[in-house]
């Protein structure tokens, strides 16, 4: 099964929320602005993903999508 974890990039205001809570401690703000001029959360190693869904239910604007195949 394969995880893919999708950001809204452009929707994103760096709250840092989804990096606290993950428990593989794989997200991290990008160096780059977005659209907005925020630092974006970005998902630095995928493949440590587990699916936990975690990052994507405490993102106060819902960003964050998970899809499992
Ligand atoms: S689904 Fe879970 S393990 Fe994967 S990035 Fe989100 S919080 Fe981390
Ligand atoms: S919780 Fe949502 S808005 Fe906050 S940094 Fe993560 S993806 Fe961006």
């Amino acid at each position: 099964m394969a995880i893919h974890l999708t950001f809204d990039r452009d929707k994103c205001k760096g709250c840092e929320l989804c990096v606290s809570v993950c428990p593989k401690h794989i997200l991290a703000l990008d160096s780059a602005a977005n659209a907005k001029g925020y630092r974006p959360a970005v998902c630095v190693d995928p493949a440590a993903c587990i699916g936990c869904a975690s990052c994507a239910k405490i993102c106060p604007d819902s960003i964050i999508t998970i899809q499992k195949d």
